[in-house]
């Protein structure tokens, strides 16, 4: 057997995202750690991996120490969507702080680089349009999703406490929408509820008017990015913008949907949640400009690859 090219631990390996990491992980060569409690995962995501030769996977709830050895630690795991991590306010906290803490402790002992994935809910309800790394932020500290963005937030704190007090090589990407395959189909994302509800004939439900804005980055283009920013050097922290600046309100993702599954059952308008941000784009001169990458692949191309997956796993 080949040597492998180095050992990466991913938490959340078994997610949306995670999933699609160990993939590209495995392909360049990684023995590749797969760690998941599969509380907003499943094994359904990896099962295509479980026999691979460089492939292990560890039950495991990052709030617990964790003991191995490995080069690199690509730290995903946490609950992303409102209604998962809404589910239970507290474990998510728990889950961006302590499992920080614990993987950072990990990287610190075994001197691994560690990326973690933030995101750009970290910038809240946004007062600056679009968004760049210097933007501190407008975040409701006691609201419904605080659980997430101030967890994600004392996370990035951690990360470069560790950096500057431990010199931990860290590594910070702050992740826009993000969708492509293998996304939960009832995690209440906007693009995995449209495609579901066109493709099971119930009509699209639209929060608010629908003039509120999103960047939906395909999952591709950002596996490409974090990849990129593992493999930076080392003066290269973050954080890093990574998302899609092609900014689209809600009403016109509905449309493309409609169009592209040929949906004849329509649009429901229900209330917004409370504290949904209105509008959200990245600027992503800094991850241009450090790991000369930008997204690649446009909404349209990327919808109908997600409709695909959808029309399959939903059969
Ligand atoms: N949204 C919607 N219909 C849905 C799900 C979401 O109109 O069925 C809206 C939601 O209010 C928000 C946007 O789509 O303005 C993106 O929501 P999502 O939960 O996908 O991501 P986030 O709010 O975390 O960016």
């Amino acid at each position: 057997m080949s040597i492998a090219k180095g050992r990466a631990l991913v938490t959340g390996g078994a997610g949306f995202i995670g999933s699609h990491l160990c993939e590209r992980l495995l392909s360049d060569g990684y023995d590749v750690l797969c760690v998941d409690n599969y509380y907003s995962s499943t094994k359904d995501n990896i099962t295509h991996l479980v026999n691979h030769p460089r492939f292990e996977v560890i039950r495991h709830d990052v709030t617990f120490p964790l003991y191995v050895e490995v080069d690199e630690i690509y730290h995903l795991a946490c609950p992303a969507s409102p209604v998962h991590y809404q589910r239970d306010p507290v474990q998510t906290t728990k889950t961006a702080v302590h499992g920080s803490i614990n993987m950072l402790g990990l990287a610190k002992r075994t001197g691994a680089r560690i990326l973690t994935t933030s995101t750009s809910e970290v910038y809240g309800d946004p007062a600056v349009h679009p968004q760049s790394e210097d933007y501190w932020g407008n975040v409701n500290p006691i609201g419904p999703r605080a659980c997430y963005d101030e967890g994600k937030r004392a996370a990035e704190t951690l990360f470069f406490d560790y950096h500057r007090q431990h010199g931990l090589r860290i590594k910070v990407a702050r992740l826009f929408n993000t969708y492509g395959p293998r996304m939960h189909p009832h995690d209440g994302r906007v693009v995995s509820n449209f495609v579901v509800a066109a493709l099971e004939g119930r009509p699209l439900t639209v929060y608010g008017d629908g003039s509120q804005t999103r960047s939906f980055q395909y999952i591709d283009d950002l596996i490409e990015g974090l990849v990129a920013l593992m493999a930076s050097p080392d003066d290269v922290t973050g954080p890093l913008n990574l998302g899609n600046p092609g900014e689209f309100t809600i009403a016109e993702l509905a449309d493309l949907v409609i169009a592209q599954t040929g949906t004849t059952a329509g649009v429901e308008y229900l209330p917004l949640p409370q504290d949904d941000p209105v509008r959200r784009q990245p600027d992503i001169s800094r991850a241009k400009a450090l790991l000369g990458w930008e997204p690649t692949i446009p909404l349209a191309q990327g919808l109908e690859r997600t409709i695909a997956y959808f029309r399959e796993s939903l059969g």
